[in-house]
Parts: structure tokens; sequence; C-alpha cells
């Protein structure tokens, strides 16, 4: 019996009670090769002790005050941290408590950005279909899951959404890549003229998308374009890096490696890699001081706003990626495990798709191969997969209505910045027998 709301799965769970690096540990003592970090967060394993002495360290001083009141040091070396290493003209920093926070954070400064400057009408925000911004009703309503949607309609702020950059599924026989990035950033141009530019506050978009469709980067060009009709319009770009930011592509932010910088940027996931619960809205100066010279202040705020404790822990995990060099073994690894899926997957007839950037990467399955064509959603080919992989101790992230918001199946991976070659074979090893399982257990 677990009181603990909202389990309603009939699936029972194990107890997680340890983990050491890349592994997790039950209560009766299995180990489970921890391949997705949950979704995406733990970025650099399980009790690193750099980042667990500088939290006892910190509350050993001080575990949290208001920011009403007080701010605080390791919010202030956080902030340092990430605007200085940040894409160009991202110069602020307000944290919040985890990614749907940081989200809805981000679409208010907007509004208000806009507000301030006298254009009221600018209220419509734009983004696209198959993306994930939180669960929170702001961040839901520019989220692009109709299944997560549904149920909270009419309740959602009016949105709309283009279709998402997906090569595999989009791109045209005849088409380049880079022909392909063009015509799907286009789409934004299109939606912008429908709407009316002035009407529209700004775009969101995961640099790449995560959750909702396994690990699908941009085509080149995408985002140069995008950032291109934003600026013409005068619409600010806000990229969620929640997933993918903090060192999980290979690069500190998602977004360096498509050339672009955006007026908001939103982490949250490896940010605290797991230690403490934190995200981070990054914005431009000319957004602060807009807001700075006009009414002063940020109409927003939650309660635990910089927490101590979740910025020591959020700054020992970003230090430790420096120090221990991390990114180019995110780099390093991210290509070796692309080579070992390749090797293990790549002539395999029901894996249509194997992408990603560093070690962020997804598996499409298909039921076919040359067709692309989706399994049947009763198979429940994901959930399976997963039950699978548990059973294997393996922790990895499939999810379902890849191919098209309500189709389609994919296996999302997002082990630790710290996996070597072993790890490598384990978890290809594994996840190749939970995916054959699940298979033949379909039929
Ligand atoms: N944005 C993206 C891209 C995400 O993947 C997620 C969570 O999976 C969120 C936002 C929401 O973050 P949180 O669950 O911390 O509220």
């Amino acid at each position: 019996m677990s009181y603990v709301f909202p389990r309603h799965s009939k699936a029972r769970y194990p107890v997680a009670c340890g983990g050491q690096g890349a592994y997790l540990i039950d209560r009766d003592g299995r180990r489970y090769l921890d391949a997705s970090g949950g979704a995406a967060v733990s970025s650099l394993g399980h009790g690193h002790p750099a980042v667990v002495s500088a939290i006892k360290a910190q509350v050993d001083r001080l575990a949290y005050a208001h920011s009403g009141f007080f701010t605080t040091e390791p919010s202030e070396a956080l902030a340092e941290h990430l605007v200085t290493r940040a894409p160009e003209g991202l110069a602020r920093v307000y944290f919040v408590s985890g990614g749907s926070e940081a989200n809805e954070t981000a679409l208010k400064l907007a509004r208000q950005y806009h507000l301030e400057r006298g254009e009221e009408g600018r209220h419509h925000f734009i983004a696209r279909q198959q993306s994930y911004h939180g669960n929170t009703l702001g961040a839901l309503a520019v989220g692009g899951s109709v299944a997560r949607r549904a149920p909270f309609q009419p309740l959602l702020m009016p949105a709309s959404h283009i279709a998402p950059c997906y090569a595999y599924r989009h791109q045209a026989a005849d088409e380049t890549e880079e022909a392909y990035g063009l015509r799907a950033a286009d789409a934004l141009e299109v939606e912008i003229q429908r709407v009316g530019p002035e009407t529209v506050a700004g775009f969101i978009a995961e640099p790449v998308v995560g959750a909702t469709a396994g690990v699908v980067p941009p085509a080149p060009g995408y985002f140069k374009r995008i950032r291109e009709i934003c600026d013409r319009h005068g619409i600010l770009l806000i990229l969620d890096e929640v997933m993918c930011g903090m060192g999980r592509t290979g690069s500190l932010y998602a977004c360096e490696q498509d050339g672009i910088a955006p007026d908001i940027l939103t982490c949250a996931k490896g940010l605290g890699g797991g230690y403490q619960p934190i995200g981070a809205v990054l914005a431009s100066q000319s957004i602060y001081d807009t807001i700075a010279e006009g009414s002063g202040a940020f109409e927003h705020g939650f309660t635990y706003i910089g927490h101590a404790t979740a910025c020591a822990a959020a700054l020992a995990v970003q230090q430790t990626i420096e120090t221990d060099d991390l990114l180019a073994n995110v780099r390093r690894q991210g290509t070796a495990l692309r080579e070992a899926l390749d090797a293990r997957f790549g002539n395999h007839h029901h894996v249509g798709d194997i992408r990603g950037r560093g070690l962020f990467i997804g598996l499409e399955l298909v039921a076919e191969r040359a067709s692309k064509e989706p399994f049947d959603p009763d198979l429940k080919i994901n959930a399976k997969i997963k039950q699978r992989a548990m059973a294997e101790g393996l922790i990895c992230y499939p999810g379902g209505g890849t191919a098209d918001g309500r189709r389609g199946d994919h296996v999302l991976l997002a082990p630790p910045f710290i996996i070597g070659p072993d790890h490598i074979a384990e978890l290809v090893d594994k996840l190749g027998r939970a995916v054959d399982g699940a298979l033949s257990e379909a039929g």
C-alpha cells in the first residue's frame, strides 16, 4: 500500500534507497543502471561527494532565506556562473524550483516586457506541436501535447502551434536537410501573419525536443531562421532548455550549437542534477532594463526563489562539470554510445531512427522501417520496454506519441556525464534485450 499521490498505476514500483555513480539501488539491493537520469535530470549520477558536501556545508550555514528580504552567497555565485557562460546577451537570472515554474516565469516575463513598452496587444504565444514545456496551466497552454492538454480545456490560455522541425518524419525525399530546416522555420512566419504580428508576445521551443518526440535535434539553419523571423516582428524568442540544457548535448547550453542566442532561456533538471529541485530563467539585459526603467518590478514571485541550499547544490554540480571537464566526456561518450547503438540497432527491423546530440539520444520504433508506420498504440510498446528494462536493471525513458502526437514509440537515453565504456556496453546489451523482449511480447 502506498499513500503517495498520484501513483495510480497498478504497477508496483521498487523502493529506491541508494545511489552510487551511474547506479540506483533499491531496498532489496538490486542495482539499476540509470541510463536516463530519470527524465534527463541526474547529470552527475548519484551520490557525488562534491555535491553532497556542498549541500551539507550550506545547510550547516544557512538552509533558506526569503528572497524578499535577502539575497544569498550561493544564489549570487550561481547566477554569475550561469551568466558568464551564457549565450550572448543573457545577463540576468531568475531562480525557480523546476522546469514548469521556469517556463511559466518566462511567459509572464515576456508579457510584462511588452506591456512596459506599451504594446498591450501582444498576448499570444506560438509554440510547436509535439513539445512539452511543463504541467502548470501556462506551460501546458504552450505545450504541444494534445493528450496532456485535452482534460484542461478551456482553462488554458490561447496559444497556437506550428509543426515541429522533425526531419525523420517531415523532410521530403528530394529536399536537403538545410532546405527542410528553412521550410520548417518559415511555418512560424505563416503563423505570425495568420494571428497578426502585433498580437504575438513570444515563440517558445525546445532546441532539442525531448520527452514528446524522443530527442529530435533541429535541422541545420532552422533556429537561425527562427531568430530572424522573431527579430523582424519584435517577438521574443524563448528557448526551453529544461531537458536539453546544462551540458546534456555536449555544450553547456544546447542553442550554442545552433549559433543563436534567445531573449529568454529556461533551464532546470540538469542544473541541480537532481540533488535539489531548482530551475532558472535567463533573460536579456534589455528585458531586465525595460522593466527596471518602467514599472520597476516584475509582477511575479515564488516562496523558494533562489533557495540557498538548492543554489549551493547546483553550483557544486556546475563547478564539477567544469573542473572534471565533463562536457568533453559527454561528447566523447555520446559518440561512443551512438556507435554502439548503431551497431546493435542500425539494422533492426523496428528501429526507424537513432538520433540526438551528446548524451541525449533517442531511438524511434516503427512497425515497419520502409513505410515508417508506427505501432498501434494499443500494443503499448513503450510501456512494455520500460517494464522489461527495469526487470533487466536498466532505467531508460520510453515514451509515446512520437510520430504524430498520438501514435509512435521511442526510447529516450540521457545517462550521466560520468559514464565510460563499460556502462555503454551494459546499457546497449540490456536495452537490446528489453526492446526485443517487448516486441516479441507484443507479437
Ligand atoms: N520543459 C521541458 C523541455 C521538459 O522536458 C520538462 C519536464 O520534463 C519541463 C519543461 C517541466 O519541468 P518540471 O517537470 O521540472 O516542471
